[in-house]
């Protein structure tokens, strides 16, 4: 499924020692990685060669993070291509921008290297399952999910869902490591494109959470991301 050939990572960041630390600790994981100042040199590099991810930073010179972000999802041959934003500390309005110009991840500054090349690798590792576009289980810890049968399990034990629990666990689990917002969730599943009904969004997953966690005021699997929405974790449980 993982490609042997070494991925190439993108970062736009103009702070000479943030480019370094990542560079090096990228590097030191196994990955190619290029550093741009600004978008626009970045852009006239992408236009040859293709990378595997983009780490943007959001202020820069010139074109910032999010007009970066909105270039490469207009962009035919780019738009696929997994992007990390790095944002300010509690700055949640530049993460749900991020999220909703289309960037699968973000990492706060000051970020531990630790914490940013598990990003990097949760990245990777979604999009390989997304490449495998006949997938028809996924186990995550304890859960599984047959999306054929439309079938839960926790520990080979059936679990009843509702259509829409059901599709809200799938999303999340196909997603898993990554946030999805409460408008996400909500426009996808329940179609609505207005803002404001994420209330039926929390209420499912207080009944998903009922469902598949031992605990469901201690959930493991599907955790809140204050102030943006859920995610399924990543962990190995
Ligand atoms: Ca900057």
């Amino acid at each position: 499924m993982y490609d042997m050939a070494k991925k190439l990572i993108y970062i736009v960041e103009d702070e000479k020692h943030i480019q370094e630390l990542i560079r090096f600790n990228l590097e030191e994981n196994g990955y190619e990685v290029e550093c741009f100042e600004d978008g626009e040199t970045m852009f006239e590099v992408a236009e040859r060669k293709k990378p595997d991810l983009f780490v943007l930073d959001i202020m820069l010179p010139g074109m910032d993070g999010f007009e970066i972000c909105r270039r490469i999802k207009e962009n035919y041959e780019l738009k696929k291509t997994p992007i990390i934003m790095l944002t300010a500390k509690n700055d949640e309005l530049d993460r749900v921008l991020g999220l909703e110009l289309g960037a699968d991840d973000y990492i706060s500054k000051p970020f531990s290297v630790r914490e940013f090349i598990a990003r990097v690798k949760v990245a990777f590792r979604r999009q390989a399952d997304s490449f495998e576009n006949d997938i028809k289980r996924v186990s995550v810890g304890r859960i599984s999910i047959d999306f054929e049968r439309r079938e839960v399990y926790k520990d080979s034990q059936i679990i009843d869902m509702t259509f829409k629990e059901f599709e809200l666990l799938k999303l999340l689990i196909i997603n898993r490591g990554k946030v999805l917002s409460r408008d996400m969730l909500l426009q996808k599943i329940w179609g609505f494109d207005f803002i404001g009904e994420t209330r039926t969004v929390d209420v499912h997953i207080r009944y998903l959470r009922q469902k598949i966690e031992d605990d469901g005021n201690n959930p493991v699997y599907i955790e809140t991301v204050r102030g943006i929405g859920y995610r399924f974790s990543d962990k190995e449980a």
